[in-house]
């Protein structure tokens, strides 16, 4: 399956996405994993990348609709994937949409998992990831254990995510009417335990859970 993952920071879809990807046996993508790691491993790109991150703004198109493109064209992509925040702006969407059309395999879903702002903060406050397995967890809601070796992102601080949550709604919700249109939209309550949203989504592709 081709989905899009859409929602604001802190909506799930990395949780998401990890409990999905044996169901749907297609690879997660996310646009913030891979450039967490460029800066990691400090190439240009993640150089690049890291200012904007900080600041919780959105790194230029150009360069993440490249990175899309090349991760798309690896092996395990060709049979579906899981997109996880890409698109989020419109020029980012169109780009997606014309290289699916060159390779004749348009995207086949597009589901936004709705949270209230009100809950983000604290969702993205108390967010942490085992840095070993990639797991994310919640110090409240969903606890890690005890061996995790937990990273708090440093774009999770409550300043940072204010300043994600306007981007969201200043670029990235035109996104919902965008692919309202293309008649791919469906939206998910987001709202709850993590195993109660995936059977949600899994509804919402037509999957039993
Ligand atoms: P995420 O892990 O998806 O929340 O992304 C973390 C940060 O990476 C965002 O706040 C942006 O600075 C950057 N980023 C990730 N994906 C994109 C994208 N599709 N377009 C622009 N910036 C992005």
């Amino acid at each position: 399956m081709r989905l899009v993952l859409l929602g604001p920071p802190g909506s799930g879809k990395g949780t998401q996405a990890n409990a999905i990807v044996a169901r749907l046996q297609a690879p997660k993508i996310s646009t913030g994993d891979m450039l967490r790691a460029a800066l990691a491993a400090g190439t240009p790109l993640g150089l690049e990348a890291r200012g904007y991150m900080d600041a919780g703004k959105l790194v230029p198109d150009s360069v993440v609709i490249g990175l899309v493109e090349e991760r798309l064209k690896e092996p395990d992509a060709k049979n579906g994937f899981i997109l996880d925040g890409f698109p989020r702006t419109t020029a980012q969407a169109d780009a997606l949409g014309a290289l699916l059309a060159r390779l004749g395999k348009p995207l086949e879903k597009v589901v936004q998992l709705d949270v209230p702002s009100e809950l983000i903060v604290e969702r993205t406050t108390l967010r942490r990831t085992d840095k070993r397995t990639g797991q994310i967890y919640h110090l409240k809601y969903s606890p890690p254990p005890p061996d995790a070796e937990l990273e708090h992102r440093a774009d999770d601080r409550e300043e940072t995510v204010k300043q994600r949550l306007a981007q969201y709604e200043a670029m990235t919700a035109a996104l919902l009417p965008y692919y309202q249109r293309l008649g791919l939209l469906m939206r998910v309550d987001g709202v709850g335990e993590p195993a109660e949203v995936t059977a949600r989504v899994l509804g919402a592709l037509g999957l039993a859970a």
